[in-house]
């Protein structure tokens, strides 16, 4: 696939854009002026590999509450501002490595020329993150939801780069994927910046992780996007999860083992669904790509287990451990997750 070469803007140490891998990002769900908790929600997505993380910033305190947050933390943090505009002063103030601004609740050309002032001052980016749920007045009401969000788009660029600002990224979301991917398929064409992409309010991990993989990967796939977030009802870690195995599945990024599992069938003679979670979970700790194989019998089972770094091919009771494509040793079903994971481990 070709990315689309877009211009590259930091937030902090992260780059966005341009050649640098695709960013994994989420949002706290705590309340920002719970700074404790905040901070640990943040140590959590840390854990799980998430590159930028995003605040809601809906008061002053919450604002007041980034320098304190950002001294517990390392990743970057991007303040999500609605409404009030004073609201992305202070957290510019507060040292906000990024501002996410909504131009259907923050359009008055004079409000926006402040944030972007103060904005320029300190060369934090600005993210214009149009949702199909709060989009503007369109002056043309004959335009569909995708046109109505690429226009609400680009006037807000046009107001920043008329302002010599050029630290600006992208994101239309709208619940509907099919509007979402055409949204991002014509502003793609439309301009230079960088591209945030997800499904909004995509609803609980079962349903939410399918209607986001459909609309990012599609979009992915066309080398569109530059940073991606998986918005679930649900932990945000769950968000960073499902993020690099979009990415892993497309080759775009490497990010922690990957992990073949038969689906099992009526051959199998060991309980593969609840190996293969338990694998999982214990996946969860390791950060080196690997792959590895969990399979139920001996049909695909070798040939699977050896092709992985780390396999195991099950029977009655027992398994073989392959590791590198090699016969390691046979090992008993009560043996199975201690021993796959010593090897991981020692990989
Ligand atoms: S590997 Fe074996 S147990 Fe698993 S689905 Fe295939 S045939 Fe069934």
């Amino acid at each position: 696939m070709n990315r689309r070469m877009s211009k590259p803007i930091q937030f902090g140490k992260v780059t966005v854009g341009g050649d640098a891998p695709i960013v994994v990002q989420s949002m706290t769900k705590t309340d920002t002026r719970d700074v404790r908790s905040t901070i640990d929600q943040i140590k959590e997505l840390e854990d799980c590999g998430c590159e930028l993380v995003r605040m809601a910033v809906p008061d002053r305190e919450a604002a007041q509450a980034i320098p304190a947050i950002k001294r517990g933390v390392s990743t970057p943090i991007i303040a999500d501002i609605h409404f009030d505009y004073r609201l992305a002063l202070m957290a510019l103030e507060a040292g906000a490595d990024g501002l996410r601004l909504n131009p259907g609740n923050i359009s008055q050309p004079e409000r926006v020329t402040k944030i972007v002032q103060a904005a320029k001052e300190r060369g934090v980016p600005i993210r214009i993150g149009v949702n199909a749920g709060s989009l503007p007045k369109p002056k043309n009401p004959k335009l569909g939801i995708a046109e109505q969000m690429v226009e609400a788009a680009l006037n807000q660029i046009r107001l920043l780069e008329s302002l010599d600002f050029d630290l600006i990224k992208v994101s239309l979301k709208a619940f509907d994927v099919p509007t979402t991917i055409d949204a991002y398929q014509s502003i793609a064409q439309k301009t230079p910046y960088p591209l945030h992409i997800g499904v909004t309010e995509a609803g609980p991990p079962r349903t939410g992780i399918i209607r986001s993989v459909v609309g990012i990967s599609t979009l992915l796939y066309q080398g569109i996007g530059d940073t991606i977030r998986v918005s679930l009802t649900a932990h945000p870690r769950e968000e960073v999860i499902a993020g690099y195995e979009i990415l892993k599945s497309l080759n775009l990024r490497q990010h922690g083992p990957i992990l073949v599992s038969c689906p099992s069938c009526g051959r199998t003679e060991v309980d593969i669904i609840k190996l293969a979670e338990a694998v999982e979970r214990e996946l969860l700790k390791i950060t080196k790509p690997l792959k590895v194989a969990v399979m139920g019998c001996v049909v695909n089972g070798p040939g699977e287990a050896r092709d992985a770094d780390i396999g195991i091919a099950c029977g009655k009771g027992r398994a073989v451990l392959f590791k590198k494509g090699k016969k390691l040793r046979t090992i008993q079903e009560k043996d199975f997750v201690v021993a796959l994971m010593g090897e991981v481990e020692e990989m």
